[in-house]
């Protein structure tokens, strides 16, 4: 994982797997069943990134051979909390990671016209020191993120305790969220370079939400 020289915030998951694989979600040729698979894949993957700083506590062990202290989660898993609808293709992954972690949602969409974000579903569970891990694989204009993180934090969830994991990142988004939440993490596989002016990120790989769910 590399962090980005222009980017305070921004952290770029560079494992071959996870570049390998997205090449794949880019290519316009690529099946709506393999797209599915390739982003629970490399949400698997990154997942794997974004969680290696959790604490570690002990508890004492008894092995078939004799007694230890063992590591084990100093703190409950992270929740995860997909911005739907195409949040939901990257929770898959972390849900099969984290298997005992809990799903909160967001959901919005955007305006074709403005790009603003649209609410229209908010489920999450109560904070209690939890660490939340909020996805959604195409961090474009950064409206929902930014859109999210506040709901969150007004439901009482330290800013600190959040992170974004997407996918692909475009400039101008990373660049709001920079401004708007700088103590907020993002965890991308992929700065592309610029969004166009429907707001799609340039080369990109299109509507993820339509080509994770066949909506064409
Ligand atoms: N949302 C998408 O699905 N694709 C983009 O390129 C930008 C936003």
């Amino acid at each position: 994982m590399i962090k980005h020289p222009d980017f305070k915030n921004l952290h770029i998951v560079d494992h071959p797997l996870v570049q390998h694989k997205l090449t794949f979600m880019r290519d316009q040729n690529t099946s709506t069943l393999d797209f599915k698979r390739y982003l629970k894949e490399i949400s698997f993957l990154m997942g794997y990134e974004l969680t290696r700083h959790l604490p570690l506590a002990t508890r004492q062990v008894q092995t078939p051979v004799e007694q230890m202290t063992a590591p084990v989660l100093k703190d409950k898993l992270p929740v995860i909390v997909p911005i739907l609808r195409a949040g939901l293709g990257m929770s898959d992954g972390l849900q099969e990671l984290m298997p005992e972690s809990c799903v909160g949602h967001i959901g919005v969409y955007r305006d074709e016209t403005t790009h603003r974000p649209h609410e229209y579903l908010v489920r999450l569970p109560e904070p209690r020191g939890r660490a939340f891990i909020v996805t959604d694989p195409m961090l474009a204009t950064g409206y929902s993120a930014v859109h999210a993180f506040g709901v969150m934090i007004a439901k009482g969830i330290e800013s600190s305790r959040i992170s974004l994991m997407c996918l692909l990142s475009a400039p101008e988004g990373v660049r709001v969220i920079e401004q708007a939440y700088p103590d907020i993490p993002v965890y991308t596989a992929a700065l592309d370079r610029q969004l166009n002016d429907q707001a799609y990120i340039c080369p990109g790989l299109g509507d993820a939400g339509d080509r994770l769910f066949g909506t064409y």
